[in-house]
């Protein structure tokens, strides 16, 4: 097992990168404790991949150093790493039986068959494979190839590190909470460090204690699940966790305060001296309707069972809140109150840092 340590990582796919396009993966400077559950979370291209391989070792970066606790294993293969690593979709032996397979990282190191027996029927039962260990894998469907490849990676006791890239991309939904849970339970149990790719915010968040966010090769925050919902210092972290994410309103900025329309927004941060125009960020779980505040019309309502989704206008912007069940909707006249202690102004899309002084 190893702490992991990124130093100043960059990559380039292309020759010659000049330009700060020219990177799939911007700068990414940081350590990774040994034993933790993470998640890398953000968009289809935004370099989760890229960075997922760089420190599996199947990349060597364009730039910087990946560190193994003190030793720098840059240019080591993933084998010389000692990580086992599942991808997206199934990489298995078709000609194999279904034991054969899960046996093999075992017996490559030389295992004994005792261990290797005890091993295998321990990670057969947690990927559900017990009844076809004898089966061929060229037999199974695709999710059944899929657990073969989960089981592959997580076989071994011995790695530093195990890294999973969308690994249930093809299995069913149902069958997709059941592996997450046990892969949750598996991680708890031996405490390895797990490293887990996804641009889905509901295993992101599930399944680690830290999340890596990421946008177009950048990271952009790294929080527990908790700290990007309660504090996202980004408004793209805002948005992309949270269903609905989080309302982004621009505003006019005076003296560091936030104003809509002329009227007053009490925020918990104020913006830096100079700025003229920000934006607001508040969740819609931290918007109600009130008696008094700042003037809006019901656009649209969408039932979500337990709650309404309700999306306003407001100061020219939408704006949604949650309103929950038997939670009253004015026809006209609304009036929307921002909780403040949750409610912060942003420049540029960065969480402005000034505590507020009122
Ligand atoms: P993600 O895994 O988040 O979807 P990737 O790491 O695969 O993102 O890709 C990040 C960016 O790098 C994308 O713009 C992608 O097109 C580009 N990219 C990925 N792999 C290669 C490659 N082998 N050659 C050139 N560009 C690539
Ligand atoms: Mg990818």
């Amino acid at each position: 097992m190893a702490r992991i340590e990124l130093k100043h990582i960059r990559h380039a796919y292309g020759a010659k990168p000049s330009r700060e396009e020219d990177y799939a993966l911007k700068e990414v400077h940081h350590i990774w404790p040994d034993g933790g559950a993470y998640a890398l979370l953000g968009p289809s291209g935004c370099g989760k991949t890229t960075l997922l391989n760089i420190i599996s070792g199947l990349l060597t970066p364009s730039e910087g150093q990946v560190m193994f606790e003190e030793i720098d294993v840059t240019s080591l293969s993933p084998e010389r790493r000692n990580i086992a690593q599942v991808f997206q979709f199934p990489v298995i032996y078709d000609t194999m039986t279904v034991y054969d397979n899960l046996a093999f990282p075992l017996r490559n190191r030389g295992a004994g068959e005792n261990i290797v027996k005890e091993r295998v029927m321990e990670i057969a039962d947690l990927t559900d494979l017990t009844e076809m260990l004898s089966r061929r894998a060229s037999g199974l469907t695709a999710d059944g190839k899929q657990k073969i490849s989960l089981g592959r990676g997580l076989v071994r006791t011995d790695v530093n590190a195990i890294l999973f890239d969308e690994p249930l991309t093809v299995i069913d939904p149902h069958l997709k909470f059941q592996l997450r849970s046990k892969l949750k339970e598996l991680h708890q149990r031996v405490s390895r460090t797990m490293i887990y790719v996804t641009h889905d915010q509901t295993e992101a968040l599930t399944f680690a204690d830290k999340v890596v966010v990421m946008n177009v090769g950048e990271v952009v925050q790294i929080g527990t699940p908790e700290e990007l919902f309660e504090k996202p210092e980004h408004t793209f972290v805002g948005h992309f966790i949270g269903s609905p994410g989080m309302n982004v309103i621009p505003c006019d900025i005076d003296n560091g305060k936030a104003f809509l329309d002329g009227d007053a927004v009490r925020t918990t941060n104020r913006a830096p001296s100079g700025v003229s125009r920000a934006e607001i960020g508040v969740r819609p779980e931290y918007v109600s309707f009130a008696d008094k505040g700042l003037d809006a019309q019901v656009v649209k309502v969408l039932d979500a069972g337990r709650f309404r989704i309700v999306e306003t206008r407001c100061a020219g912007h939408p704006v949604k809140l949650l309103v929950p069940e038997g939670g009253e909707i004015p026809a006209d006249g609304a009036k929307l109150e921002l909780r403040h202690d949750r409610t912060r102004i942003y420049c540029n899309g960065r969480l402005a840092t000034e505590e507020a002084t009122q």
